[in-house]
């Protein structure tokens, strides 16, 4: 008998599942809005111009594939930094960043979550309530106990900005709070600068340890308003925080696996012990991480000529995701269902809708639309040839 005989199933993911069933679905105007990827107007994942530039660069003067440095790309990790904190940033002026390139902004968390676990072994980790799916799994493993903050509130499809306040202000000094820098995820709801301001002061007040992460920078407002959160957060004088990002979605660089994990200590000398830590962190877990997704991020931000085409590019899929909000909203007024004006003050790639689950199993069974069971949309999937047939679907199903 095998040793493996009492091993049990997994239930699959189910946001995976929703993909695999939409495959499935034999109707040709199916729409798939269930992904966390933004999808172009002609419904395929862009390959920036940017990037392609320096991917033929690359491919002219092809190099040998030695190791990278546990750590990553010098290169990347610096241009990182400057991207997160600012180009004259006195915490990187100051030595006190320990950055290194990871496999996704998903890698980024869990080495940040292994760090954590060994230096605070008994601090909690809370996270708003509700957050990508992920945030308590990889928590969890690491060996963390998970709890929440209030923070969507449903019936005004905005913020409980002070169920949110009222929770943070209730932790241990010590606990570790997850922050989404922008474009929410799940639910497309974020804090106002006012709104950073409180929370920042509060979160140092109370001697809680920030852990940020920004995995879309640059769809919402830029690529510097939306790391306002990082930048108060630096300007504060909190000792410590953390950073995890990711590439994935602003360089539509998904499967290239592009993250970095950034720690703020104290002072340089901290930071070097800490980075010392990471590294084993990372030894331990995959050795270092691959070249190709790095040198390409590093290649286009490192060229003032081919970071100026990527904030073009960038702003370009930010702007089409703001053009599909206004229009979604327009035409289900049109219909008559003007209660949908909130989807436009909601930020990045997501949704919460507001429909049930009972209404994503009509707009799935009677139209082929799919959509994740809590209702979140990625509106990034839409375009302007699907959206009359969604809107007049979501009318449907609402009344
Ligand atoms: N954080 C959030 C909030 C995300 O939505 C995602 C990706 N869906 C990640 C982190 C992980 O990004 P990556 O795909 O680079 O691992």
């Amino acid at each position: 008998v095998s040793l493996f005989a009492s091993v049990e199933l997994v239930p699959g993911d189910p946001i995976l599942g929703l993909t695999e069933a939409y495959n499935a679905d034999s109707r040709p105007d199916k729409v798939n809005l269930g992904v966390g990827i933004y999808y172009d107007e002609q419904g395929r994942i862009p390959l920036l111009d940017c990037v392609r530039e320096v991917e033929q660069k690359l491919a002219a003067d092809a190099k040998p594939r030695g190791y990278l440095p546990i750590d990553g790309l010098a290169a990347y990790n610096l241009a990182t930094q400057k991207l997160l904190f600012g180009t004259h940033s006195p915490l990187l002026e100051a030595g006190r960043v320990a950055t290194s390139q990871t496999v996704g902004g998903s890698g980024a968390l869990r080495i940040g979550a292994d760090f954590l676990k060994r230096a605070l072994p008994n601090a909690k980790i809370a996270i708003s309530n509700p957050s990508w799916e992920n945030h308590r799994v990889v928590f969890g493993t690491a060996g963390f106990e998970v709890i929440d903050y209030r923070y969507y509130d449903n019936d005004s499809h905005g913020l409980d900005f002070a169920g949110m306040l009222a929770d943070l202000g209730a932790l241990e000094p010590g606990t570790v709070v997850l922050l989404h820098a922008c474009c929410h995820n799940p639910t497309g709801a974020d804090l106002s600068l006012e709104q950073w301001q409180q929370v920042v002061a509060l979160v140092k007040d109370r001697g809680l340890l920030p852990f940020v992460d920004i995995a879309y920078q640059g769809f919402d407002v830029g690529t510097e308003a939306d790391a306002t959160a990082i930048r108060l957060f630096g300007e504060s004088g909190i000792p410590a925080f953390v950073v995890a990002s990711s590439y994935s979605k602003s360089f539509s660089l998904y499967g290239e696996r592009v993250g970095a994990l950034s720690i703020v200590a104290a002072d340089r000398e901290e930071a070097k012990r800490v980075q010392s830590q990471i590294k084993r962190t990372i030894r331990s877990n995959y050795s270092s991480p691959s070249t190709h997704g790095g040198a390409l991020v590093a290649g286009v931000l490192g060229s003032d000529e081919l970071r100026a085409r990527w904030e073009q590019e960038l702003g370009g899929m930010r702007e089409r995701i703001h053009a599909l909000r206004a229009g979604l909203v327009s035409k289900l007024a049109e219909l008559g269902a003007p209660e949908f004006g909130f989807i436009q003050q909601q930020a990045g790639m997501f949704s919460y809708s507001g429909l049930s689950k009972a209404q994503v199993d009509r707009l799935r069974d009677e139209f082929g639309i799919y959509a994740v069971g809590t209702g979140r949309i990625c509106v990034a999937a839409l375009s302007q040839q699907s959206l009359p047939k969604v809107a007049a679907a979501v009318y449907a199903v609402s009344r």
